[in-house]
């Protein structure tokens, strides 16, 4: 990415808004992803630093790393034995596993995605039973002392489902703007779809799949994906009008072109 940013006519975040990383980003171009090797321990503890900051957080899982880090979690692993002697070796509070970590910190965005993603898997709306099952990243006493009752963390779930979530458009930045017209044929939206959108898809479609009509909700087997009806690729948008509710196989059936 320094090599890039000599040579290159973008900022290196232009990369990372748009693909997540910069090794996803040479994928997607078909470059081979970068093996840096003998990556000095401080550019790995101060890359934690600057993630922790950046959400800030005092701890946080290798998921939640990967999606603002630089580098992979494995690269921690190797040299730091395990996830949670990295965090410690950069001041941080172990890190533990989603479900027993009674977390204070979880905020409404989090909460509401959670929601979305239990309603998702099960194809309907989740009981509090649900919620304190595994499929849930929180227990419903969280949604209770954030919410008073979990019926009113449910009203509170549709409402932000609601609120805004029919496109992700781009926020506006001249260099991005630059990326967009070059090279994605113009897209006013992003090609991945939020928690929003998936969840705003699935309820249209009442979490069937459009082909098959199979869903969740009566074969615990079905696992939904929300897919572009005209493909990104081909200049589709990531808007509501767009999406469609498939089952993974008939997505994988379906051919992108
Ligand atoms: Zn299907």
């Amino acid at each position: 990415m320094d090599l890039y940013e000599k040579y290159g006519n973008f900022q290196r975040g232009v990369f990372k808004r748009r693909f997540g990383s910069w090794n996803n980003a040479l994928n997607e171009a078909g470059l081979k992803i970068l093996k840096r090797n003998n990556i000095p321990e401080t550019e790995l503890i101060d890359d934690l630093k600057r993630v922790a900051q950046k959400i800030g957080r005092k701890t946080f899982s290798m998921d939640l790393y990967e999606n603002n880090g630089q580098f992979s979690r494995g690269i921690y692993k190797r040299r730091f034995g395990s996830w949670n002697n990295a965090l410690s070796k950069a001041g941080f509070q172990i890190y533990k596993k989603m479900g027993t970590y009674n977390r204070m910190d979880a905020n409404d965005e989090e909460l509401f995605s959670n929601i979305a993603m239990v309603w998702e898997k099960l194809g309907k709306q989740p009981t509090q039973a649900n919620l304190d099952s595994n499929i849930s990243k929180f227990h419903s006493s969280k949604y209770k002392r954030r919410f008073g009752t979990y019926n009113n963390a449910l009203i509170a779930f549709v409402k932000w489902a609601e609120s805004g979530g029919k496109e992700n458009i781009e926020i506006p930045n001249l260099k991005t703007e630059i990326f967009i017209n070059e090279s994605d044929k113009g897209h006013k939206t992003r090609r991945d779809i939020n928690w929003r959108l998936r969840f705003l898809t699935m309820r249209r479609d009442n979490f069937k799949c459009k082909y098959c009509g199979r869903s969740p909700a009566t074969d615990p087997l079905i696992i939904l994906h929300v897919d572009h009806i005209k493909a990104w690729t081909n200049g589709g948008e990531t808007i509501l009008e767009n999406l469609q509710t498939l089952c993974s196989k008939c997505n994988t059936g379906k051919s992108n072109l």
